[in-house]
C-alpha cells in the first residue's frame, strides 16, 4: 500500500484550521512530519490518522471513507452552490477574536485547486458527528455531550459514570465548522429549528448508520446563554445478566429470583449504570409476562409488550401519581426507575407482596442503605423481610492503568503513571456489582426490625457476592487500590 502525503496546506484545509495551527503541531511534535528532498514538510496519511486519534476522536475512518479527494467522487460531480464562503480555501476563520496569524500565508500548493470541491461543511459536520458517535459507542460511552461555549465546542463522553473531557476535539476546527456541527446536531434534534430560533429544550430519537450498523440514539438539546448544548444518549448495550459480572452462583440465584415474584432493589446512582442493570434484569425476567409496567423518565424495551409511563412532573405525572397506576393496572412486572417517595414505595411494595415481580431503583449505594430507606418510607418490618428478595449494589470505581501499574504485594498493585494515562496511573472507572440475597438470618433480622448495625454486620459476614466482596476482589487482582474502594469496604459496623 502506498502511503499518501499531505502538505501542511492540505492538512489545514482538511481539518478546517489555520496553517499556523498545523505548523505549531509540527513544531511541538504533536503531528509527525516527513521532510521531502527539497526540505518541504509532508505529512503521511498514517501520521495524520495517528494525530487525529490522539486528539481523542477517531477521524481515521472518516478520512479513509471520505478521503481527501474521494468525497467529490461520491457526489458524482455535483456542484455545491450551498458551500458557505467561509469554507472556500482561505485558511483562516473570519472571526476577529481568533489569535492573530501574522505568517499564515498559504504556501503554494499545486494540488490544492483540484481538491477544493471536497470542502463541504455540512457533509464534513455529519461525518465528524458520526465519527464522534462511533468513537463513543466503541468506548462504551453512555452519553456524548457537545456544547457551544463562547464559540468553541466542548466535547465530553460519559463512560462508566465518569464524565471525560476531550479537550482537543475542537482545536482542529474553524469557527465555521463549529457552527456547522452545532447546526447539524440541531437539525437532528428538530429540522424545523435553527440556532437563532432555539428557545425550548428539544428531545428526539434518531437513527444513524454507525460502523455499518443502524443505531438508534436520543438527542436532547437545550438553549444556553452561550449557545445550544446537546446530549446524545447512546444505545444501551445488549441487556443480559452477564453484564453485571457476578459470579456464576450469584447469577444463577438472581436469575431464579427474576422468574418469581417479590421486590428486587437496585442500589446505585443512575449514572452508575442503574438503568443498564435494571434493563439486564428485566431481560432475564419472564419475558412473557402479560402486563409489564415501566415507570420512570425512560425505559428502553419492546414497546409492544411494555406499557411505559414516563414521569413528567411538568405534566402532572409524578412518581406518586404513577404509583396509582401500579395499583390500578395490576401488572405482572413493574419496573420502577426510582423509589422516590413513600407513596410509590408503598405501591411497588404492595404489588410485589401481591405476586408481581418489582424491580426498583434507589439512590442508596448499599443493601443496608436500601433496607434502611425502605424502613424509613414506612414499610413494615415483617412484610419487608418477606417481600424483599435481593438488593443489587453498584459503584463506579477508578481502575489502575494497565500499562504502568506496579505490583507491590501478592497481586495487589499501585499507580505509577505513564504516557497512556497522562501520568496519573489511573485509566477510567469500572462499575463493580454485588448482590445481597435476603434470606435466612438476614430476612429474619429484617422481619424482627433488628437495628441497622446488626443488619450491616450480617451482610458483611454472610454475603459472598456483596459489593464489598467484589471490591476486595478487585483490589486483590490489582485492578484498583484499597484506598479507592475504602468507602465500600469499610461498610462494616464499628
Ligand atoms: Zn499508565
Amino acid at each position: 500500500m502506498t502511503e499518501r502525503f499531505f502538505s501542511t496546506y492540505q492538512i489545514a484545509k482538511l481539518l478546517g484550521t489555520t496553517l499556523d495551527a498545523v505548523n505549531k503541531w509540527m513544531d511541538d511534535g504533536t503531528l509527525n512530519c516527513t521532510r521531502m528532498p527539497d526540505g518541504s514538510p509532508r505529512i503521511t496519511e498514517s501520521a495524520l490518522i495517528d494525530f487525529l486519534t490522539e486528539q481523542g476522536i477517531d477521524l481515521g475512518e472518516v478520512l479513509s471513507k471520505a478521503g481527501y479527494s474521494k468525497v467529490s467522487d461520491d457526489e458524482t460531480g455535483e456542484d455545491t452552490p450551498e458551500t458557505p464562503a467561509a469554507e472556500q480555501p482561505q485558511p483562516r476563520p473570519a472571526e476577529p477574536e481568533t489569535q492573530p496569524e501574522a505568517d499564515a500565508e498559504p504556501e503554494p500548493e499545486p494540488e490544492a485547486s483540484s481538491e477544493e470541491s471536497t470542502d463541504q461543511p455540512e457533509l464534513r459536520a455529519a461525518q465528524i458527528c458520526d465519527a464522534v458517535f462511533a468513537d463513543a459507542i466503541a468506548q462504551g460511552a453512555q452519553t456524548v455531550r457537545i456544547a457551544v461555549r463562547r464559540g468553541r465546542l466542548l466535547l465530553q463522553l460519559r463512560i462508566a459514570g465518569a464524565l471525560r473531557d476531550k479537550p482537543n476535539f475542537d482545536v482542529n476546527l474553524t469557527d465555521a465548522m463549529r457552527r456547522e456541527i452545532a447546526a447539524h446536531l440541531l437539525e437532528i434534534a428538530d429540522p424545523n429549528t435553527s440556532i437563532e430560533t432555539l428557545a425550548t429544550p428539544l428531545c428526539s430519537e434518531f437513527t444513524r448508520t454507525v460502523d455499518s450498523r443502524r443505531t438508534s440514539m436520543r438527542i436532547s438539546s437545550i438553549p444556553t446563554r452561550h449557545g445550544p448544548s446537546f446530549v446524545i444518549h447512546m444505545p444501551p448495550k445488549p441487556a443480559n445478566l452477564d453484564a453485571l459480572e457476578l459470579d456464576d452462583e450469584a447469577k444463577a440465584e438472581l436469575e431464579a429470583m427474576l422468574q418469581s415474584d417479590g421486590l428486587i432493589v437496585v442500589a446505585s446512582k443512575r449514572r452508575t449504570g442503574r438503568d443498564a442493570a435494571m434493563q439486564a434484569m428485566f431481560a432475564a425476567a419472564d419475558a412473557n409476562a402479560a402486563e409489564v409496567l415501566a415507570i420512570g423518565p425512560r425505559f428502553q424495551g419492546n414497546a409492544d409488550t411494555i406499557s411505559h409511563l414516563p414521569t413528567d412532573p411538568a405534566a402532572g405525572l409524578t412518581y406518586s401519581a404513577a404509583a396509582d397506576a401500579i395499583e390500578h393496572q395490576d401488572p405482572d412486572t413493574v419496573i420502577l426507575t426510582e423509589l422516590r417517595d413513600p407513596k410509590t414505595a408503598w405501591a411497588a411494595f404492595e404489588a410485589a407482596h401481591d405476586g408481581a415481580l418489582v424491580i426498583a431503583g434507589t439512590n442508596a449505594f448499599s443493601a443496608d442503605g436500601a433496607i434502611a430507606e425502605l424502613r424509613a418510607m414506612g414499610i413494615e418490618p415483617w412484610p419487608l423481610g418477606r417481600t424483599l428478595q435481593a438488593v443489587v449494589e453498584q459503584a463506579a470505581v477508578p481502575m489502575l492503568c494497565e500499562h504502568c501499574k506496579r505490583k507491590i504485594a501478592d497481586s495487589t498493585c499501585e499507580p505509577i503513571g505513564c504516557d497512556r494515562c497522562g501520568g496519573t496511573g489511573w485509566a477510567g472507572k469500572a462499575i463493580l456489582t454485588g448482590v445481597v440475597f435476603v434470606r435466612d438470618r438476614l430476612a429474619e433480622l429484617i422481619r424482627t426490625a433488628a437495628p441497622d448495625k446488626q443488619i450491616l454486620s450480617e451482610i458483611a459476614d454472610s454475603q459472598p457476592a456483596s459489593l464489598a466482596r467484589a471490591a476486595q476482589a478487585a483490589v486483590d487482582r490489582g485492578a484498583t487500590t484499597a484506598d479507592k474502594v475504602a468507602r465500600i469496604m469499610t461498610r462494616r459496623p464499628a
